[in-house]
């Protein structure tokens, strides 16, 4: 992290103020490896520990989509980051609550978890497009068919519709948006 800090117990001192939440508290995050009790280091303490969410360090355990309020700051969430504290407290809060928070530990894991759910949003994505192509090129598949292929004409072998299905057949997720799109302009050109 960028001008912070890593004192001998492997405690980033971040020393700002968590202002935007008037909790006055200069906090500190913890390295992953380590975990070294807040009381180590005199009144600094991590922001979810000063609000009363449980001792500092924290555990990731696991992540949901169902709906609900970050505990540490009261805004919705799409996802919630459970987190066992030190002393047993379970609790939830929102990706923006951990980066906040400067604990370089929870936002390795928070980091990962976001990109794994972008990765699964965008196959979602293609997947759902594929099927959009494939249920448009079966509806119009006479009207397509009777057309010619851009590059070998009308033949027994090739036609607008054998084009789509090869361009379907080699479509990947960064072009299938183009050729939805296109297939969708051809078709209402017909
Ligand atoms: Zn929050």
């Amino acid at each position: 992290m960028q001008g912070v800090e890593k004192n001998t117990l492997g405690l980033y001192l971040l020393g700002v103020e968590n202002k935007e939440n008037k909790m006055n508290v200069t906090f500190t995050s913890y390295d992953k490896a380590q975990s070294t009790d807040a009381s180590l280091i005199g009144k600094e303490v991590h922001m979810f520990e000063a609000s009363g969410l449980g001792k500092a360090p924290y555990k990731f355990t696991y992540y949901d989509d169902l709906k609900g309020t970050c505990q540490y700051c009261g805004h919705n969430l799409h996802y919630r980051f459970w987190l066992n504290s030190a002393d047993g407290k379970t609790f939830h809060v929102g990706s923006d609550c951990v980066l906040r928070s400067g604990d370089e530990g929870l936002i390795k894991i928070a980091d990962a978890i976001k990109a794994k759910i972008a990765k699964e949003r965008a196959l979602e994505r293609f997947k759902e497009q594929v099927a959009e192509v494939k249920n448009l090129m079966k509806e119009h598949s006479g009207l397509l068919s009777a057309q010619p292929h851009p590059y070998y004409g009308l033949t027994e072998k090739h036609s607008l519709y054998t084009s789509f299905e090869n361009s379907l057949y080699w479509s990947g997720k960064s072009n299938i948006p183009k050729l939805l799109k296109r297939l969708k302009e051809v078709i209402s050109n017909l």
